[in-house]
């Protein structure tokens, strides 16, 4: 094992070095994929020294999201203390399912629970796991709104039409759920949005009244703490008073931008969280913790063993259903994902959570700054937003995205919103600094100025 801690110590020497030299990989054309490096797997082994060339030739060609270059997704950079605990999840390799086989880490991961809950002012009720993502994080959430409206829907299925709603700027992962948990795509109500993406409350009471009328059963809202392309918030408040009326289950879907729960700065943006039924949080995203720390809560505890615990006498054999997290999770091996926040989290505190979601904020506003204050560009996106989006002297922002990726100049992507393309630049990488940002505008202008205006000579 020394060995290999030692190759892989290289290995991550190499990483780094990568980073700073060639910040934005070459991108490899997939029909040349397996011709430039040898991915091939075969009857015998190689030997170390060509094993170790590969695993250099593929590190070299991996995108690299902890660069200065990324600004891509909703995750990005590298912070230390999370990547310990990762490392040492893998090293450890317990299951959570029970305390005989995890001991203390499962006290780690109800710790983190424990104090998530608190942060989303949430009651004694209130318990919650890890889930493999966001998307799944909010799967639990349906099949709990689901099961608590009708419980017999665990033995039984469905018998009659329910109905779901979410904003139509929300996360995709609600319409796939839909499908996936039996309710059915056709059965989400996309809610409208005002111009800044957040869901309208009085359209969404219109849709329930309506599903009423028709003899469906409404019984889900998803409200978004960050959409995906604006990095919008719903007003939690005003869903909620929806939900209270017709009694459904309120979900925040919180795997973007959740994580200002813990900013004091920021908390007043998911305002009225408490009043929410379940709450996800993708740690891997604001947080920067490595991919992926999902994070689900509820104030119905036992809704969460109801909808997710099964008898299994060959596994559970010690200690109390509390400690044996199994009884409360969608997978039955799993890994410690708690872990890495934990780590993070106990190194520099909540203050230093506080910190590095304060961070993206402050980066998103020089961006915003630099947009406003120089002619070329048009902002589309809106203050308290880390997803920075806007054009630049009018190029399409899809061949503008795709030429700086396949020129190894920046990773940055696009989206749109009411049929307007944009620029999506996303400061959710807490360790860069002014002048990274500031960089990153002039990289772009310099690759337009070279590239994109220049007339190819004959
Ligand atoms: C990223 C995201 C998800 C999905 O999370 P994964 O961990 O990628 O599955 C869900 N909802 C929102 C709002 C997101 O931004």
């Amino acid at each position: 094992m020394q060995n290999d801690i030692a190759l892989f110590s290289e290995l991550c020497d190499e990483l780094f070095k990568e980073e700073i030299n060639q910040p934005v990989a070459k991108p490899i054309p997939t029909s040349e994929l397996y011709n430039q490096i040898d991915l091939s797997l075969n009857p015998e082994g190689i030997m170390d020294d060509v094993f170790k060339s590969t695993l250099k030739q593929v590190i070299k060609s991996t995108p690299k999201t902890a660069s200065k270059s990324f600004f891509n997704q909703l995750f990005g950079g590298r912070i230390n203390k999370a990547i310990l605990g990762d490392l040492l999840a893998v090293m450890l390799n317990n299951s959570m399912y029970t305390y005989k086989v995890a001991g203390p880490q499962v006290g780690i991961e109800k710790q983190v629970l424990k104090n998530i809950c608190e942060l989303a002012g949430y009651s004694k009720n209130s318990d919650g796991t890890l889930a493999p993502g966001g998307s799944m994080s909010n799967m639990m959430a349906l099949i709990m709104a689901r099961d608590h409206k009708n419980e017999a829907i665990r033995a039984e299925g469905l018998s009659k039409p329910m109905a779901l709603y979410t904003s139509a700027a929300s996360h995709y992962s609600i319409s796939k759920n839909a499908a996936m948990t039996g309710i059915g795509r056709n059965q989400v109500r996309l809610v409208n949005t005002n111009s800044k993406g957040e869901m309208l409350a009085e359209h969404l009471e219109e849709l329930i009244t309506n599903d009423i009328n028709e003899g469906l059963q409404p019984f889900f809202v998803n409200a978004t703490a960050g959409t995906t392309v604006l990095g919008a918030f719903d007003d939690i408040n005003a869903i909620s008073k929806v939900c209270k009326k017709h009694k459904l289950w309120l979900h925040v879907d919180g795997a973007y931008c959740g994580g200002v729960i813990f900013s004091k700065t920021y908390k007043h943006l998911i305002s009225g969280l408490e009043h929410s039924d379940s709450f996800s949080i993708n740690a891997h995203k604001m947080l920067g913790t490595p991919l992926s720390c999902s994070i689900i809560v509820t104030q119905h505890k036992e809704q969460l063993h109801h909808s997710f615990s099964n008898e299994a006498d060959y596994l559970y054999q010690t200690d109390g259903d509390d400690y044996n997290l199994g009884k409360t999770s969608v997978q039955c091996g799993r890994r410690n994902d708690a872990l890495k926040l934990w780590t993070l989290w106990k190194s520099v505190g909540t203050n230093g959570l506080e910190k590095i979601v304060d961070k993206q904020f402050e980066m998103a506003q020089i961006a915003r700054d630099y947009i406003n204050s120089h002619n070329d560009y048009t902002l589309y996106s809106f203050d308290d937003s880390i997803s920075v989006c806007f054009n630049y002297k009018g190029i399409p922002a899809n061949e503008l995205c795709t030429a700086l990726y396949e020129n190894s100049e920046l990773m940055v992507g696009f989206g749109s919103f009411n049929n307007q393309e944009f620029i999506r630049m996303v400061t959710i990488n807490s360790l860069l600094d002014k002048k990274d940002i500031i960089s990153f505008f002039k990289t772009l202008e310099a690759f337009v100025s070279d590239h994109l205006l220049k007339k190819p000579t004959t």
